[in-house]
């Protein structure tokens, strides 16, 4: 028997279930966040020390409470994000229950309304919004077996350089995540070797504004997923460092040896894609656009703002791309540690209603499923290209809640 029953039950207590909370609070709507270990978890246990968020402190906000800041152009630390969380979770005096994992969702029987079990026993809910992330479960291909001595971990467990063996480091993907650890190692006076696929590469500042102004100027963040193209590449930048534009040539002439996308391994030998010379041709073609895009808009408005000849200088091609390697031998190039930069999956297998596509994820219409009151937050694009960014969240919440409101 159910030992406890409530209106709206929010599952995951993150920046999306948060914000759910304060939506339907201030509704005047009663429910309740579970959230199966810490508020803001993952920003806790799955991002490297030094990893700086990617949004200029001016852009960061949730729902009625900005992010406090000295400098408005500077780059949030893990932990000053993790703070602001928590303090969110403060402000709106969240309804919460940390350490409580629901290990099951399926539907009541004979009835309308969804049986959540947790660790805590059953919850009878007449709504649920499912807010457990849009990065849940790290891809890891298992290329590499256990017959070489050498460390592997997903970005999503990777700490920091001290953590890693001495030696070489092979970081396999270069988004957001692969970029940035692999500048990071090579500050640290590693030897770094980088497999770039394709890549949306996007400049950081653009004619004296930031990429976020840019973006939010010209209603690009606003893009509905209707009009969601069929590239499904996060955008590569980054805010370490004080914020830079990413261009790996710059990269490798700093030292980094670039590659091709990893194909196969065996024996500790890594074959390579012939690839890079394209991603790179691929990802400044994304860049040039961007570029051009803005300055139609600069144009067609009729902005005042400085010329950035800069932004279009195009580095030489460095020996790794004109000459590519097509096959890395670990223990020849001294490589003790690969970190996997591959990328993130969803996990909803715990979720027992028929709401799943074949691949597993959810058939939804901006976040309202075909099951009464079912509901997912906080996924990629869920009604608009800012679904799932910190600041982009509150306004999906806001619909979710008034549907529920509705039902209500
Ligand atoms: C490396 C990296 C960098 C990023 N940088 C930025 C950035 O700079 N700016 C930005 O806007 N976005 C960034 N993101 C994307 C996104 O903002 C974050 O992933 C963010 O954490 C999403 O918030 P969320 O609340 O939707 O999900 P999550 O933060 O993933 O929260 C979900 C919560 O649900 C809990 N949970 C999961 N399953 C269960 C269950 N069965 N029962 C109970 N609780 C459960 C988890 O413990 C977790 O606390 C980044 C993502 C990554 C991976």
């Amino acid at each position: 028997m159910p030992l406890e029953q409530v209106r709206t039950l929010i599952i995951g207590g993150g920046q999306a279930g948060l914000t759910m909370s304060h939506r339907l609070k201030q509704r005047g709507l009663k429910h309740l966040v579970i959230e199966r270990h810490r508020i803001a978890e993952r920003w806790r246990s799955e991002r490297w020390d030094g990893l700086r968020f990617q949004f200029p402190n001016w852009s960061v906000r949730l729902p009625d409470f900005p992010f406090p800041h000295t400098d408005p152009d500077a780059f949030a630390t893990g932990r000053e994000i993790v703070d602001f969380i928590g303090a969110y979770a403060d402000f709106i005096a969240a309804p919460i229950r940390c350490g409580v994992p629901v290990t099951a969702l399926r539907r009541r029987d004979g009835g309308p309304g969804l049986i959540a079990e947790t660790s805590d026993g059953s919850i009878e809910a007449d709504n649920v919004v499912v807010a457990t992330g849009p990065y849940q479960s790290p891809v890891m291909p298992a290329l590499l077996g256990d017959d070489i001595d050498l460390f592997q971990v997903h970005a999503s467990r990777y700490l920091n350089p001290d953590q890693l063996p001495p030696g070489a480091v092979l970081v396999v993907g270069a988004g957001a995540s692969g970029s940035q650890i692999a500048e990071e190692l090579l500050r640290a006076g590693r030897r770094v070797y980088l497999s770039v696929g394709r890549h949306t590469r996007l400049p950081r500042r653009y004619r004296g504004r930031d990429l976020i102004w840019w973006l939010s100027a010209m209603g690009i963040d606003r893009t509905p997923v209707e009009q969601r193209g069929p590239s499904r590449l996060l955008p590569l930048i980054t805010g370490a460092y004080g914020g830079y534009t990413i261009d790996f040539r710059r990269f490798a002439a700093d030292g980094v040896t670039l590659l091709g996308r990893v194909k196969a391994a065996h024996d500790g030998i890594i074959d390579l894609a012939p690839d890079l010379a394209e991603s790179l041709a691929n990802g400044d073609a994304m860049y040039a656009s961007f570029l051009d895009r803005v300055d139609a808009h600069i144009e067609r408005h009729a902005l005042a703002m400085p010329q950035d000849p800069d932004a279009r200088a195009v580095l030489s091609d460095p020996s790794c791309v004109a000459e590519p390697l097509r096959r890395l031998d670990l223990r020849a190039e001294g490589i003790g540690a690969v970190i996997w930069a591959t990328g993130y999956r969803v996990d909803f297998g715990w979720i027992e209603v028929p709401v799943l596509d074949a691949r597993g994820e959810p058939v939804h219409r901006r976040g309202v499923t075909e099951v009464p009151g079912l509901y997912f937050l906080g996924l990629q694009w869920l009604s608009r290209m800012s679904s799932s960014f910190l600041s982009g969240v509150g306004d999906d919440a806001a619909d979710l809640a008034d549907h529920i409101a509705a039902r209500s």
